[in-house]
């Protein structure tokens, strides 16, 4: 199926052609065949990866015959995509589910249906808890979904959350939703083998295992020669990629699947997310440094700056170890930006150990961060060994500094760029004005700058910056 020295086009061949151009109903059948073809409405949350499963979804369901519609009120089929990491991420799915109930009422016959981690973590208890579920399907079973709304149909219990040790559905070519065309993620592996304490992800999306190789190298061929020129490559932990060819018994790292797919196309940029600080390599590192469309951006959760709590984490490694990776990602790559994860408050967190956390973002200087205060979830290692003692208030009030401090490191990291010109990659227009294009440097930093005649999206320029906020730059073209 796949040549060790494929070039562009033959790799690329090996990709579905029949997923092309935008993909969504047009809501006015163009044919008697068209108009009764069933439709499905997909609602995405949490991160990056489950955004791209509903585009794996997408191409199974489309397999069968159904199409993609914006319209809820016009599906046959209702999912919602969803995630388990915080309280709140599932209280917004059970409000949707109201929300879907009453579609359901309008049209009865319509079917609804939960994917993705709340779906693994509750399993057939979502059935029993909320009446107008029709099918339950975990991260691993969706290619059982058209068989699973047969059930449904049929008025029988539709579940199925197998968790696999194999599935990375590589050989599913993902039905791009609400894409821009410019950008997109392209998922390498599933599952992770870390345990880190407060995390769900181990129990919803199963053990690691690293998708073929050759198959993403063909997805990032196939999404250049289809116009797009970034590729996010996805993994909760990508640094732990490791595929081994079944004929040769070759060992493809990540580093070196790295340079796989930069050496697709110079003009194809490529970006990586999550890494994890105890798996990144020099080798990893060296890999971006050699290559310019390699973009000089990597996102590296410390979670906290304090090694007693990063040991109650669970995460395996401590404060100077972390801090000994951001040196020789600095020392290795000047101009790289490192972005962060951090949760405030968790359990038996003292004042002083969340000032650790402050003088880590000072210091580490990230560009920006994700960040929260710990919410205890069940079944986590830490809700079983560690009570939940930071007071609400308190681990609001950690978090706010947190937050302030981010936006004024991040203010700063912008500020230093003024003056500078960087080659931003357009991805459309700016939020703000249609008179602006918006795109993102190497840095992973987005910079609003004037229209001019014959740019386009999927477009490169060189951006000279003349001002910044914490979160965006502005420029001026120089080209
Ligand atoms: S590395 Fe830790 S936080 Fe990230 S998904 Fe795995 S267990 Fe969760």
């Amino acid at each position: 199926m796949y040549n060790d020295n494929p070039t562009l086009e033959s790799l690329a061949k090996t990709i579905d052609e029949s997923k092309q151009g935008s993909v969504y109903d047009r809501g006015h059948p163009e044919s008697a065949e068209e108009g009764d073809r069933r439709r499905f409405y997909i609602e995405s949350y949490g991160c990056q990866m489950n955004f791209s499963d509903s585009e794996i979804v997408a191409s199974i369901l489309h397999e069968v015959g159904y199409v993609p519609t914006r319209e809820m009120e016009a599906a046959d089929l209702i999912l919602i995509n969803t995630c388990s990491i915080r309280e709140k991420a599932e209280e917004t799915v059970r409000k949707r589910l109201q929300v879907f109930d009453r579609v359901k009422q309008q049209r009865p016959g319509t079917l609804v249906g939960v994917l993705g981690c709340m779906a693994e973590r509750l399993k057939g208890k979502l059935l029993e808890e909320e009446k107008l579920v029709d099918l339950v399907v975990g991260p691993d079973a969706y290619r059982d979904l058209p068989k699973l709304v047969h059930t449904a149909q049929d008025g029988e219990e539709a579940i199925n959350v197998f968790l696999s040790r194999e599935e990375t559905y590589a050989d599913i070519s993902p039905l791009r939703l609400d894409s821009n065309g410019v950008t997109a993620f392209i998922s390498i592996m599933r599952g992770c083998d870390n345990m880190c304490s407060f995390c769900v992800v181990p129990f919803t999306r199963g053990r690691e295992r690293s998708r073929n190789a050759f198959s993403i190298a063909a997805e990032a061929a196939d999404l250049y020669q289809r116009g797009y020129r970034e590729v996010t490559l996805l993994g909760q932990n990508v640094d732990s990629y490791k595929w081994e060819h079944p004929d040769t018994g070759e060992l493809v790292s990540f580093a070196k699947l790295l340079e796989m797919v930069a050496q697709v196309h110079p003009d194809l940029r490529v970006r990586f997310s999550t890494s994890h600080p105890k798996d990144i390599t020099d080798e990893v590192l060296y890999t971006m440094a050699a290559y310019e469309n390699i973009c000089k951006y990597i996102h590296l959760p410390v979670q906290s700056g304090n090694s007693r709590i990063l040991e109650r984490m669970n995460r395996t490694y401590d404060r100077e170890w972390y801090m000994d990776k951001v040196r020789r990602i600095y020392e290795i790559m000047p101009d790289c930006a490192i972005s962060s994860d951090i949760i405030a408050g968790f359990c038996s967190e003292t004042e002083e150990e969340h000032r650790d956390t402050l003088r880590m973002v000072e210091w580490a200087n990230y560009s920006m961060s994700y960040m929260f205060y710990y919410s205890e979830r069940p079944g986590t290692l830490a809700a079983r060994k560690y009570e939940d003692d930071v007071p609400l208030e308190v681990k609001k009030r950690r978090l706010q500094e947190i937050i302030r401090l981010q936006n004024q490191v991040s203010y700063r990291h912008n500020q230093k760029d003024i003056g500078k010109t960087f080659k931003v990659l357009i991805e459309g227009d700016s939020k703000r004005s249609d008179q602006a294009f918006r795109g993102r440097n190497s840095q992973n930093k987005m910079i609003v700058f004037p229209k001019a005649g014959g740019l386009k999206p999927g477009m490169y320029v060189q951006v000279r910056v003349t001002d910044a906020t914490s979160a965006t730059l502005m420029g001026q073209l120089t080209t």
